[in-house]
């Protein structure tokens, strides 16, 4: 019995020895439950309803069932404010915070005190590296205003969580991963290569020269463009192949499946992003950083931030109801079984905590609309600010009030507009009668009016949620339903209303219950929820609320 003892408290030594080895817990950090890694997934474009229609398509092993079978699905999750777009709903999902707050009010946006036209992740106090030149990847996250909830991670951990942000766009990787990141790679279309900036680093690490030696992207384009599944199943869920209000990315010629991608290779590395094949080169980059940093086997808990650009692209050209759009969903469902196999097997079933949500969603193609007798249609005034900058001119005399448009708002010069001594409302209201009489306008109004204009409830708190002062418009356009600003091919969103606001919401894995909520929740909510789940605090300008059903 002594003999056992002894013996038993040997083993038990020298397993903790081993799980000391292999999981150092820091003081700091003992008692306290975490998972090893969390992957933050964001699809760059997709509808909620995805979930559902392509259900049957989407394989037993693949991505999505296992969310929906294991995980946790909110099923009614909405973005709470305008304009949904990428740089804005990737910056939410990571800050639980609004654009009125977090400052990325828009991809672009026109700056009122720098009087110009700002990319969100724009940064020319740093250089790129990695690319063909240092111009390209002069990116960093310091527009954004507040922490991620990655920073956040780093801060509780004092700094020893690793996060890495990984997408083709660069701000599907900067602004999630937060000021603090350890590093965020994008893809540049110009070299074919994964970069960063000196924001981060001043030299890539060797498996990242190691990756884009590789050249994947030519032996993806070699692979060619064709339907993983035969056609019939394509006609059960979508419009014919072809069509003329679809985007033509590969060329004018190549008009359908299958397309032929071998003319790009070593001439175009930008056309992958409108393909699954951008999905799988970002999987592979992922893949690449869970192996070189040993996410998940750190001391403590480390956050792997991706986000997948393609389906943004592909959504872009050929619309929700089409073969393409079918298609790299059925791969990206199976490329996330993939990645989800590849996880449990280095990090361990259970051991790591995954969500999936989009940053928007899309409207359908208006000539898709058109044909099916749906309303919907397109804004078409084509230079609509020089228009206007004409027609001011000769009215009040004065040369370009207007300085831009963009996300649905107007831009006045007011500087220009005060010194002139021009009455401002009696201006600001010629624009909005002007604006009215196109027939895809639903309203307009000045933004310092959103919240005594009698508008819908939700939709004037998504534009309050929107507006930041020193970032937002002076004039507020609301197209109507069905309506977007563009051309005859393609589509876009931006728009308050559900078919862009309405997204997935996924969670699986570790501290994860099992189940779904049709209760309405947020797209705010995302990070409070893994703040509570992991114990830390939540952003610096987090303003949404824990969603209790997901946890254990
Ligand atoms: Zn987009």
């Amino acid at each position: 019995m002594k003999r056992l003892t002894v013996s038993m408290f040997a083993s038990f030594c020298c397993l903790l020895a081993i799980s000391q080895k292999t999981n150092p817990k820091p003081a700091s950090e003992e008692g306290i439950q975490r998972p090893k890694l969390v992957v933050g997934i964001v699809i760059d474009q997709m509808r909620w309803d995805y979930l559902y229609r392509f259900n049957p398509v989407f394989k037993s092993n693949g991505g999505f069932k296992r969310f929906l079978t294991e995980g946790f699905s909110c099923d009614n999750t909405l973005i709470p404010y305008t304009p949904t777009v990428t740089a804005c709903g990737h910056t939410c999902v990571y800050t639980g915070s609004v654009p009125s707050i977090h400052g990325i009010t828009g991809n672009n946006w026109w700056d009122n005190t720098l009087m110009r036209s700002v990319y969100c992740s724009e940064d020319k106090s740093v250089k790129g590296v990695g690319g063909k030149t240092e111009e390209d990847g002069q990116m960093s996250p310091r527009n954004m205003l507040t922490t991620s909830i990655c920073d956040e991670l780093r801060l509780a951990t004092n700094f020893r969580s690793k996060v890495i942000g990984v997408a083709l766009k660069d701000r599907g990787s900067i602004l999630p991963a937060g000021h603090s990141a350890n590093a965020a790679y994008w893809y540049e279309g110009r070299s074919g290569n994964f970069i960063t900036s000196t924001y981060y680093m001043n030299e890539l690490p060797e498996w990242v020269n190691q990756f884009n030696k590789r050249k994947l992207v030519d032996s993806l384009y070699k692979t060619g463009w064709n339907t993983a599944l035969p056609a019939k199943v394509y006609t059960d869920y979508a419009t014919a192949d072809q069509k003329e209000y679809e985007a033509k990315p590969f060329g004018k010629d190549a008009t359908g499946f299958p397309y032929d991608l071998s003319k790009f290779v070593e001439k175009d590395y930008s056309k992958i992003s409108s393909t699954p094949h951008g999905n799988t080169l970002t999987v592979e980059m992922a893949k690449a950083a869970v192996i070189a940093e040993k996410l998940g086997k750190n001391e403590s808990t480390d956050f792997l931030a991706v986000s997948f650009s393609s389906p943004d692209y592909i959504g872009h050209s050929f619309g929700p109801n089409s073969w393409e759009m079918a298609d790299d969903y059925i791969r990206l469902d199976d490329e996330l079984g993939k990645f989800f196999a590849f996880l449990d097997a280095t990090i361990g079933k259970n051991q790591y905590t995954v969500f999936l949500t989009a940053d928007h969603a899309v409207a359908h193609i208006p000539g898709f609309m058109k044909e099916n007798k749906l309303p919907g249609g397109l804004f078409e005034d084509n230079g609509i600010m020089k228009n206007l900058n004409t027609q001011l001119k000769e009215k009040f005399g004065i040369d370009n009030p207007v300085v831009n448009i963009d996300n649905d708002q107007i831009y006045l010069n007011n500087p220009k507009i005060d010194s002139a001594k021009i009455d401002k409302q009696v201006l600001k209201k010629w624009i909005i009668q002007y604006v009215m009489k196109n027939a895809a306008v639903a309203n307009c109004f000045a933004t310092e009016n959103i919240m005594t204009t009698p508008i819908n409830k939700t939709l004037r708190e998504m534009l309050a949620n929107g507006f930041n002062p020193n970032r937002s418009g002076d004039i507020q356009i609301i197209l109507k339903p069905g309506f977007i600003q563009g051309g005859l091919s393609g589509t876009t969103h931006g728009s308050w209303y559900p078919y862009d606001a309405h997204i997935p919401l996924l969670f699986y894995g570790w501290g994860i219950k099992k189940g779904k909520t049709n209760r309405e929740t947020y797209m705010t909510d995302i990070a409070a929820t893994v703040a509570a789940l992991l114990h830390i605090q939540m952003p610096s300008g987090s303003v949404g609320k824990v969603i209790e059903e997901v946890m254990k």
